[in-house]
């Protein structure tokens, strides 16, 4: 069956190159050879999080370490930053692990300010914040910096930051931010295969999980530590995605970090560009809208024009693309169409020219 290219806001259309080096043959997970491997992509995963920690590798979906720094980090209770479902879903995960929980929710569509994160947080009651850099189910991306900023006014709360859908497409300065704990799953902006996810703690994260129980084993971030130090991970990682993340580094440090982040920019608004052509409105408040994928409004909010989603997903399928149709409660009411990865000006301009002949069929 011919390959539909994938515009969802994950997984994304990973390279032939990516692939390639995805299916390297195998080393062992703890030869020289494989700590030849991640020593040669710390640096790298370092400069891409503007931090001196070491980062580290987890063989998991994003969830995993979500999850994991849940249980690393929170002793006494969580804050919950929720504006959309990943947001949303991490309250839920919070108290599956047993943890005291507490929702900071806003109206989907709408971004986590500071000012209301910093009034929970002067109750008291929290000692650790979950946050959601770029909400992926609303297209809405929320101001990190200033809420990063409120570290310095709670410094013994541990900040907890979800970069999976803008991280390598907007700048994540890790140790100017001042933040706890930075993730990201490698099948959104990264442009990887599901199934790994890159890391990188405080060192007083690393000290307060080191006086957690419970941490259990796979996610312990005291061992992911400990390994890093030696090259290794706790267990035995994806070794694929280690040759994937080294191949994908090469590209990445080849354009240069600036150019990738402008290239984001120039083709979100490419397609920002094609919403407003055809008269649809975006759903994300105003000043807010994600700049790796496009979340639009389809009769969710007042105001724009209004199609059948799944007709115009059938016929954009068609033509060899596959877009999404909107998730969970605003699914059909909004459509998302994504330009994270490796999407340039040319790769952008053909999806609308495929959008533009869709919606003239419509
Ligand atoms: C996709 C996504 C997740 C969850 O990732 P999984 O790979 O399903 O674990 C979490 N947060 C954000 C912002 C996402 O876009």
């Amino acid at each position: 069956m011919a390959h539909v290219k994938l515009h969802i806001p994950g997984p994304v259309e990973v390279s032939e190159k990516t692939l390639q080096a995805f299916r390297s043959p195998m080393i062992g997970h703890r030869s020289q050879a494989f700590k030849d491997l991640y020593a040669s992509i710390q640096p790298k995963l370092q400069q891409l999080l503007y931090t001196k920690q070491l980062v580290f590798l987890s063989t998991s979906s994003a969830w995993g370490v979500m999850e994991g720094a849940i249980r690393n980090l929170v002793a006494k209770r969580v804050l919950n930053c929720m504006c959309g479902a990943f947001s949303d879903k991490w309250h839920d995960v919070s108290k599956r692990c047993g943890k005291e929980a507490e929702p900071l929710q806003v109206p989907w569509g709408s971004p986590i300010r500071a000012e209301a994160v910093d009034k929970m947080l002067a109750t008291g009651r929290f000692d650790a914040v979950t946050f959601i850099h770029n909400e992926t189910s609303t297209g809405v991306m929320s101001p990190l910096e200033e809420f990063a900023a409120l570290k310095k006014k709670y410094p013994d709360v541990m900040f907890i930051v979800d970069c999976v859908s803008s991280l390598t497409a907007v700048k994540v300065e890790f140790d100017a931010l001042g933040v706890d704990v930075v993730l990201a799953g490698t099948q959104k902006a990264l442009a990887l295969p599901p199934g790994m996810t890159i890391f990188v703690c405080s060192k007083a994260a690393l000290e307060k999980a080191a006086t957690m129980k419970d941490r259990g084993y796979y996610f312990d971030f005291v061992e992911f530590q400990k390994n890093a130090e030696q090259n290794m991970t706790p267990s035995t990682p994806s070794i694929g995605h280690v040759y994937a993340l080294a191949s994908k580094l090469e590209e990445i440090f080849a354009e240069g970090l600036e150019a990738r982040y402008a290239r984001h920019r120039k083709t979100n608004q490419m397609i920002r560009d094609w919403a407003a052509k055809h008269g649809f409105t975006l759903f994300p408040e105003k000043g807010f809208e994600s700049v790796t994928l496009t979340c639009i409004n389809n009769g969710a909010k007042p105001g724009g024009r209004v199609i059948d989603v799944p007709k115009f997903q059938k016929l954009v399928r068609e033509q060899g693309y596959q877009i999404d149709g909107g998730y969970g409660k605003i699914k059909g009411t909004t459509f998302r169409i994504s330009n994270m990865g490796d999407e340039t000006e040319s790769s952008i301009a053909q999806l609308c020219e495929a959008l533009d002949k869709a919606m003239a069929q419509l």
